[in-house]
C-alpha cells in the first residue's frame, strides 16, 4: 500500500474550524459532489430540461456499480442508488421473505435484532403483518453486537430472512459478516445485511462472503448529502429469481410502452419503483470516485489508528470524569465512531457543539464520535479529548440548552 497523503485529500472537502466527528450521521461534502450539482442543476437541468433524461436515466446504476466496486466487493450491475434505505430494506426484505417461503412454505419467521436501529424493526412488523410472517427478535450484548452464538440460538428452520446491520449504530460494533452470512444460509435462510454505518467506514466483500442482499446510506460515510438516495445491492444468482415486492414504472419492460401490467424487467432495476432524485443522487457519484482513489484497506488503517487515539485519549484524560467506552477495545471489532457515555452525555453534546466539536447525541446516555479518516486529522481527535475534558472540569456542560431536536 502506497502512503495516502491525508493533508491532500482534506483539502478536497469543504471544511471550516469545527472538529467534525458526526460523519457517521451525515458526511462532509467533497468539492467535486458541489460542483457536479451545480452541473446537474444549471446545465442539465435548466439548459437540458427533458433531453437531460438520456445521461439521468443511467445514473443511479451508474453511480451504484462505483459503490460495487470500491466500498462493496461486489460485481457490477448489482447495485443501484434508489429511494430510502428505510423503503429499500422493507421492499427487498418482502421480496427475499416471500420468495423464500414460495420454495418452503414452513419458512414463516422474520429475525431481527433487538438491539438494531429502529427501522430495521419497524420494517420486521410491518411486514410481518402485511404479508403473514411471524415477526421475532433475538437479544445481542448492547455493546459487543451480535455474536453466531446469539444467533444460532433463535434461528431454526422455519425463518425466511434475517436482517443484521453490519455495524450497529450505537456502540459501532463490526459484526462478523462472513460467519454469520454463513450461519444463515446453513440454516436455509436469506439475509439482508444493513450496510448504513459500514458502506465507506469497513472494507466489505459482498461476493466473497456470498450475501444475498444488502442496503446503506449515502449521507453517512460515503458523503453524498442530506437526503442522499440509498442504494441497495442483490446477489447475482437472486436478482431475477426474486419478484419486486412493490410493482412501479421504472421497473418494467419497455417502461415507455405504458403496457397494461408491470413486468418486471430483468437485471437489478427491476426493484426501481418511480423516478429517481437524480439531484441528489448526483452529489453521491463524485463523493464515492475521490474514496475510491484512497481505497478501503488505507481508509480503514486510518480509521481505526484515529478511533485508537480516541479510546486511549478517553481512558487518559475522561475516565477520571465518569466517561466509559461503550464500542468494542478491539480494533477489528469496530466501525468507524466510538460511543462515550455519561450521565450527562446529552447536556455534554450540546456544550460540546458549542465549543467547535460536533459529534451526536444517542439515547440514553451516549456519544457518539466518529474520526471519519477522509477528513479528521489525529490533532482534531487531541483537541476534542482536550474539549470535553474541559468541560467536565468546569461543568460548563450544566449550562446549556437542550432543548433542539437535532441531538
Ligand atoms: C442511518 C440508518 C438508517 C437510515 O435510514 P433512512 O431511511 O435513510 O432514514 C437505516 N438503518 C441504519 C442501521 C442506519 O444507521
Amino acid at each position: 500500500m502506497t502512503a495516502v497523503d491525508f493533508d491532500h485529500l482534506r483539502e478536497q472537502f469543504v471544511l471550516d474550524d469545527r472538529i467534525y466527528l458526526d460523519g457517521n450521521s451525515l458526511g462532509r461534502p467533497c468539492r467535486s459532489s458541489i460542483d457536479a450539482v451545480a452541473t446537474a442543476l444549471e446545465h442539465e437541468w435548466a439548459v437540458g430540461l427533458i433531453e437531460s433524461w438520456d445521461v439521468w436515466i443511467d445514473r443511479s446504476r451508474e453511480i451504484g456499480d462505483l459503490i460495487a466496486a470500491h466500498c462493496l466487493g461486489a460485481a457490477a450491475g448489482t447495485t443501484t442508488l434508489s429511494d430510502s434505505t428505510s423503503i429499500n430494506l422493507w421492499k427487498l426484505t418482502a421480496a427475499a421473505a416471500r420468495h423464500a417461503r414460495s420454495l418452503d412454505p414452513n419458512r414463516t419467521a422474520l429475525l431481527v435484532d433487538e438491539q438494531d436501529f429502529p427501522t430495521d424493526r419497524y420494517v420486521v412488523d410491518s411486514i410481518a403483518e402485511g404479508y403473514g410472517f411471524e415477526a421475532r427478535r433475538f437479544e445481542s450484548h448492547p455493546i459487543n453486537g451480535p455474536t453466531v452464538g446469539d444467533l444460532d440460538e433463535v434461528l431454526g428452520d422455519d425463518v425466511a430472512v434475517v436482517i443484521l446491520s453490519h455495524v450497529n449504530y450505537r456502540s459501532g460494533a463490526l459484526a462478523d459478516m462472513a460467519a454469520l452470512t454463513a450461519l444463515c444460509h446453513d440454516a436455509g435462510s436469506l439475509i439482508v445485511w444493513d450496510l448504513s454505518h459500514s458502506v465507506g467506514s469497513v472494507p466489505i466483500d459482498l461476493a466473497g462472503n456470498d450475501v444475498d442482499v444488502a442496503v446503506g446510506c449515502t449521507y453517512k460515510y460515503l458523503n453524498g448529502g442530506p437526503g442522499a438516495p440509498a442504494f441497495f445491492t442483490i446477489a447475482p444468482r437472486l436478482i431475477e429469481a426474486i419478484e419486486p415486492a412493490i410493482a412501479g414504472w421504472f421497473g418494467t419492460r419497455a417502461q415507455f410502452e405504458m403496457r397494461p401490467a408491470f413486468e418486471a424487467v430483468p437485471g437489478i432495476d427491476r426493484f426501481q419503483v418511480g423516478t429517481p432524485p437524480i439531484l441528489s443522487a448526483t452529489a453521491v457519484g463524485p463523493a464515492v470516485e475521490l474514496l475510491g482513489t484512497v481505497g478501503m484497506p488505507a481508509l480503514r488503517a486510518r480509521s481505526t489508528e484515529l478511533t485508537s487515539r480516541l479510546i486511549e485519549g478517553v481512558d487518559a484524560e475522561l475516565a477520571r470524569f465518569g466517561v466509559e467506552i461503550a464500542t468494542p477495545r478491539a480494533a477489528a471489532q469496530r466501525g468507524g465512531h466510538v460511543t462515550l457515555t455519561h450521565p450527562e452525555a446529552r447536556q455534554l453534546s450540546v456544550a460540546l457543539r458549542m465549543a467547535g466539536v460536533v459529534g451526536d447525541y444517542r439515547e440514553p446516555n451516549g456519544l457518539r464520535l466518529a474520526p471519519v479518516p477522509l477528513y479528521t486529522t489525529p490533532d482534531d481527535v487531541d483537541v476534542a479529548i482536550a474539549r470535553i475534558a474541559s468541560i467536565l472540569a468546569n461543568r460548563d456542560h450544566l449550562a446549556v440548552d437542550t432543548s433542539s431536536r437535532v441531538t
